[in-house]
C-alpha cells in the first residue's frame, strides 16, 4: 500500500525533485553524514551494552556504482532503522531541517539552505528518480525496505537483509539538456565528492570496484578528523563547510578558534562563533554545549559543562585523550578534566573576542549586536563576579556620533576633571537623544552612553564603577554640572519657593516626592529625575516582571528656572490663582511623564485642561 508524505515533507520533496539548485553533488555528503551518524550511534550504544559485540575496525561505509543499471549504493553497518523509524524518519523531514525550512519562505532562501545547510536524506531526490532504503535495526530481527519514486508516496515492505545497518540505492536520473547526471555514475566523480566533503569522516568510506571480475575496495577518505589536521592544511572553506554541516547553520561562522593543548589535560578543540544568533537563542529551549569526543569517538552531543553561560553561543567540539569513553552525564559534572578544559576554553574564547574587538571592529560589532545581551547577562547574573572577565567586552552607543564605544574608550575620552561616566536610558537612541536632561550634559561637552537594552541599567548598577569612575544616570536627581556659586544661587531660589512647591505637590496627590527648579535643562521646561537606586527605566522593567510590581522610583519633578514657565508659576502663586496653578502643575507633570516614555494616568483630564487654557487665551 502506498503511503503519502506529510505535507511539509512533500513540499520539500517537490523542491528537491524539481530542484534548480546546481550543486547537486552535496547529496552524497548528506547520505554519508547520515551513515556516519548511524555508525556513531551503534558504537556509542556498544560502549554500555556489553551484549553488542562491535569491533571498531569493522565499521565502514561502502559505495558501489552500477553503470548499467544506473544505480549508486551506499551501505553502512550502523544502527539501522526499524519499520517505525523508516516511516517516521524518512516520511517526515528532519527536525533540524524542518525548522529552518519553516523559517525561510522565499524560494531563493530555500536554495541557500539546500546548499549551505543541507536538508538531509531528501536531497538524494535531486539526482534520483527512485530510492530504495533497505534497513535492519539492531533492535529488530526483521529488515524492511522503503521505496519511493518521489512525491506520489512510498511503500514499506519486509525484506531479507541479514546484517545490521542501512543500504541506500539511488536510481540516477537520465541526462537532461542542461544536466549531466551520468557523471555521478563515474568513480572519479564519486571519489572527488567524497574527498571534498567527507574526508574527515572517521570511518572508512570505501569505493567497491569491480576489476576483472574481482571486487576490490579503495578507501577514499583520510579519516583524520578536521580538528586533528594542521591548521595550515585546512582551508577556511573546509572549516566553514564542517561548521554549517555539523552545527545546523546556514551561514558560515564569524570566527573559527582552533587549538591544541598539551598539559595536565591534553585536548584539541575546534570552536566557532556563529555569525548570527540562532532563532531560539534567547529562549529556554536553547541548550548550550560542545560536542565531546574521546580519542576521536563522539561521547556526548552537547556537553554544557564545557561552556560558561555567558559564552553559550559558542559551537564546536572538544576531543581529549584524557577523558574516558565511559564517562556518564552524572560523573561529568565532578570531572576534574572537564573543569580544566572548560577553564582553558573560557580564556581562549575571551582572548579571541578581545582580539576581534581590537583588530576587526566591524565583526565584533556584528557579534555584539547578536550576543551582547548574553555577556551583559553574565555580569548581572553573577552579581558582578564576572565583571573582570566581561566588562571590557561590552559596547554602548555613545552620544558622539551614536557609535559603539567600550568603557575603556569612554574613560580615555573623558574631559579633564571628569570623574563620572554619564549614561541615559530609553527605548531607542532617538528617544534618548530627545530627553531634556541629555541636552545640557552634551552641551557642556560630556559624552553620554545611550542605554537601550532593558537590562542595561541593571548591569551598570552591578558594575558599580569602571576603573574607579562611578556611573551616573543623567536623569538622576544628583546630576549636577553647576559651579558652586550657581548651586548656592539655585538653592536660595528653591528655598524661597518652597511653599509654592508644596502646594503643587499636593495638587499631584504626592505622585512626586518633591518639586524644584533646576538649571540642568537648557531649553526644555520640565523633566522628571529620580532619587535613590531605582530609575524610571528600571521601574518600567521591574513592573513588567511578575512579583516585582509596586517597585516605585522616587520621582522628582524639576522645572527649568530659566524658562518663562517658572516666572508664570511664581506669579500665579503670588496672585493666589490657585485654580490655574493646579491646572498648570498637572499639565507640566503630564508632559514630563510623556517625555520620559511613561503613560499619563488620566489623558482625558489633561486634554480638557490643555483645551481650557488654549480657549482662555
Ligand atoms: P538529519 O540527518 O538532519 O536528521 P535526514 O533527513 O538526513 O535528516 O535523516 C532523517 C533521519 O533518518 C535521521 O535523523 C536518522 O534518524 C535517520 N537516518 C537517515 N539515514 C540513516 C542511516 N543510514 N541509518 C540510520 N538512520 C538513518
Amino acid at each position: 500500500m502506498k503511503k503519502q508524505f506529510k505535507a511539509e515533507s512533500k513540499k520539500l520533496l517537490d523542491m528537491m525533485i524539481n530542484s534548480i539548485y546546481t550543486n547537486k553533488e552535496i547529496f552524497l555528503r548528506e547520505l554519508i553524514s547520515n551513515a556516519s551518524d548511524a555508525i556513531d550511534k551503534l558504537y556509542f550504544i556498544s560502549l554500555t551494552e556489553k551484549k553488542l559485540k562491535i569491533n571498531r575496525d569493522d565499521l565502514e561505509i561502502l559505495i558501489s556504482i552500477d553503470k548499467d543499471n544506473r544505480t549508486i549504493k551506499i551501505t553502512d553497518n550502523g544502527i539501522g532503522m526499524t519499520k517505525e523509524e523508516l516511516e517516521n524518519n524518512l516520511g517526515t523531514i528532519a527536525k533540524s531541517g524542518s525548522q529552518l525550512f519553516k523559517e525561510s519562505n522565499d524560494q531563493n532562501k530555500n536554495i541557500d539552505i539546500i546548499g549551505q545547510f543541507g536538508v538531509g536524506f531528501y536531497s538524494a531526490f535531486m539526482v534520483s528518480n527512485k530510492i530504495i532504503v533497505n534497513s535492519k535495526s539492531i533492535y529488530d530481527d526483521k529488515a524492511y525496505s522503503w521505496v519511493s519514486s518521489g512525491a506520489d508516496g512510498y511503500t514499506i515492505n519486509e525484506n531479507d537483509k541479514k546484517s545490521n545497518g542501512t543500504e541506500i540505492i539511488l536510481f540516477i536520473k537520465e541526462n537532461t539538456d542542461d544536466i549531466n547526471f551520468d557523471e555521478f555514475l563515474t568513480e572519479e566523480t564519486i571519489e572527488k565528492i567524497v574527498k571534498k566533503y567527507s574526508d574527515y569522516i572517521r570511518y572508512p568510506i570505501k569505493l567497491v570496484q569491480n576489476k576483472e571480475k574481482k571486487s576490490e575496495e579503495k578507501t577514499l577518505n583520510s579519516m583524520i578528523p578536521i580538528w586533528k589536521k594542521n591548521k595550515k592544511d585546512v582551508k577556511d572553506e573546509e572549516y566553514n563547510d564542517f561548521y554549517t554541516d555539523k552545527f545546523y547553520d546556514y551561514e558560515k561562522p564569524l570566527k573559527i578558534i582552533k587549538s591544541e593543548v598539551e598539559g595536565r589535560c591534553s585536548y584539541s578543540s575546534l570552536l566557532f562563533i556563529p555569525s548570527h544568533a540562532p532563532y531560539d537563542y534567547y529562549t529556554k529551549e536553547y541548550e548550550k554545549g560542545l560536542q565531546l569526543y574521546s580519542k576521536g569517538v563522539l561521547i556526548m552531543e552537547k556537553c554544557g559543562d564545557l561552556l560558561p553561560d555567558y559564552f553559550s553561543f559558542v559551537k564546536g567540539l572538544v576531543d581529549s585523550e584524557d577523558i574516558s569513553l565511559n564517562i556518564s552525564r552524572e560523573t561529568l559534572q565532578e570531572n576534574y578534566q572537564i573543569e580544566l578544559i572548560a577553564k582553558s576554553l573560557e580564556s581562549k574564547i575571551k582572548k579571541e573576542l578581545e582580539k576581534m574587538l581590537k583588530e576587526n571592529r566591524d565583526d565584533y560589532e556584528k557579534f555584539f549586536t547578536d550576543f551582547g545581551k548574553q555577556l551583559k547577562f553574565g555580569i548581572y547574573s553573577s552579581y558582578g563576579l564576572k565583571k573582570d572577565t566581561l566588562q571590557d567586552l561590552l559596547l554602548y552607543f555613545s552620544s558622539n556620533d551614536k557609535k559603539y564605544v567600550t568603557l575603556k574608550e569612554y574613560v580615555s575620552n573623558m574631559k579633564e576633571n571628569q570623574n563620572i561616566i554619564y549614561y541615559a536610558c530609553g527605548e531607542s537612541l532617538e528617544k534618548i537623544e530627545l530627553l531634556p536632561q541629555v541636552e545640557m550634559v552634551k552641551d557642556k561637552g560630556y559624552e553620554i552612553l545611550y542605554l537601550t537594552d532593558y537590562m542595561d541599567e541593571f548591569v551598570i548598577k552591578t558594575l558599580m564603577n569602571y576603573e574607579g569612575k562611578e556611573f551616573m544616570n543623567v536623569s538622576d536627581e544628583k546630576m549636577d554640572l553647576d559651579t558652586k556659586e550657581e548651586k548656592e544661587n539655585l538653592n536660595k531660589i528653591n528655598e524661597k519657593n518652597k511653599d509654592m512647591f508644596n502646594i503643587m505637590k499636593d495638587f499631584l496627590k504626592n505622585k512626586v516626592s518633591s518639586i524644584q527648579f533646576t538649571h540642568k535643562l537648557k531649553n526644555h521646561p520640565v523633566c522628571l529625575t529620580t532619587k535613590g537606586d531605582v530609575s524610571v527605566e528600571m521601574e518600567k522593567v521591574l513592573n513588567t516582571m511578575q512579583n516585582e510590581n509596586n517597585i516605585k522610583a522616587e520621582i522628582i519633578m524639576e522645572i527649568n528656572e530659566n524658562h518663562e514657565i517658572s516666572k508664570k508659576l511664581e506669579s500665579l502663586y503670588k496672585n493666589n490663582e490657585k485654580d490655574k496653578l493646579e491646572k498648570y502643575t498637572k499639565i507640566l507633570y503630564a508632559q514630563a511623564r510623556l517625555i520620559e516614555g511613561l503613560s499619563i494616568e488620566n489623558p482625558t483630564e489633561i486634554s480638557n485642561l490643555v483645551c481650557e487654557i488654549l480657549a482662555n487665551k
